[in-house]
């Protein structure tokens, strides 16, 4: 068999939420994120599924919550995903620190991590979410969402996950297989229970990193915790060969499941955090021009056909908008 082509990086997070309307205003207005798809989750069509991303939904960059209104509060620990990191570009932190003092959002010192510079904060969940500057090439596939945060300082796509995990060789070893190759170790710093960050990272410019703590504090999935993250696996050729290779280490993916913007494969790796392979295509704007992109409800497939049910169950929302953008087109 041949190795697998190596993944690019994270494709997307998906992430739990508690009132769907603080949810929207926060990744909308306040980090100035686009909403790029407002569905449902479609394997619990009474709940919400939203998707914040940059300008074009690019791959490595959207944000996704299920607000469960009914669930509780959740707790981070081993076994999940227990940072998001943002990549900003260089000297955006003092913008960014002034902009949490305006909107009354709680964030902690910056600290220093791989030479880089990170800003942890909270998102109203209680989600832990951190920006770190980074040089955005002049190339860079992702582009920025100027309706509420300038360019210069606008986020850009996934920086890194990180993992809490009781055992971390083993998840190692599915990381490896996805064609992550390991950067360093350092001491670990600031809020991370562990003490030391194991630092893996894949091929692509975008959501490359992903950093490995071992800890075996106890956490349990409800709002303001991760629910699962995918990575990229651009075609379904380099998803079959994915899948093949972390199925050799033991592990049970799901066969590949139809997601509508994307096509997805699950894994529970060995620790307990919820993995997924998702294709690039087709894309968000498959079914909604960029222009459009987040506008309506849109409802996949067979959904579709129960619209008038579906909406009766939803809680309205409404989408925040910059008032330069309302007066114009
Ligand atoms: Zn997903």
């Amino acid at each position: 068999m041949t190795d697998p082509t190596p993944t690019p990086g994270i494709h997307h997070v998906t992430c739990i939420a508690g009132d769907p309307q603080r949810n929207m205003d926060f990744w909308t207005e306040t980090l100035g994120l686009r909403l790029v798809k407002r569905s449902i989750n479609q394997d619990d069509p009474g709940t919400y599924h939203f998707f914040f991303a940059d300008a074009e939904g690019t791959p490595g960059t959207s944000m996704t919550f299920f607000p469960w209104e009914s669930m509780r509060q959740g707790k981070v620990g081993s076994g999940q995903v227990s940072r998001t990191a943002f990549r900003v570009p260089e000297g955006s932190l003092e913008f960014w620190e002034d902009r949490f003092d305006e909107f009354g959002v709680e964030y902690d010192e910056r600290v220093e991590r791989f030479g880089e510079v990170v800003l942890p904060f909270r998102d109203p969940d209680g989600l832990p979410v951190e920006l770190v500057e980074v040089e955005i090439p002049d190339d860079d596939p992702t582009v920025p969402w100027t309706e509420f945060v300038p360019a210069e300082y606008a986020i850009r796509g996934f920086h890194s996950v990180t993992l809490w995990l009781a055992d971390p060789d083993r998840t190692i070893e599915v990381l490896e297989a996805m064609g992550l190759e390991k950067v360093g170790t350092e001491q670990a710093e600031g809020d991370t229970p562990g003490d030391e960050r194991t630092r893996f990272a894949a091929a692509g410019p975008v959501g490359k990193y992903v950093d490995v703590l071992p800890t075996i504090q106890g956490g349990r999935q409800g709002h303001g915790t991760v629910h699962h993250v995918a990575f990229q696996t651009p075609t379904d050729e380099d998803q079959a060969a994915t899948r093949e290779a972390i199925q050799s280490l033991g592990l049970r993916p799901t066969n590949q499941i139809d997601r509508h913007w994307f096509r997805s494969v699950y894994v529970r790796e060995f620790n307990g955090v919820l993995f997924e392979l998702a294709t690039s295509g087709p894309g968000y704007t498959s079914d909604e021009p960029l222009s459009d992109l987040g506008g309506r409800l849109v409802l996949p497939g067979t959904f579709e056909d129960r619209r008038e049910e579906i909406e009766a169950q939803l809680t309205d929302v409404t989408v925040p908008r910059a008032e330069s953008m309302e007066a114009g087109d």
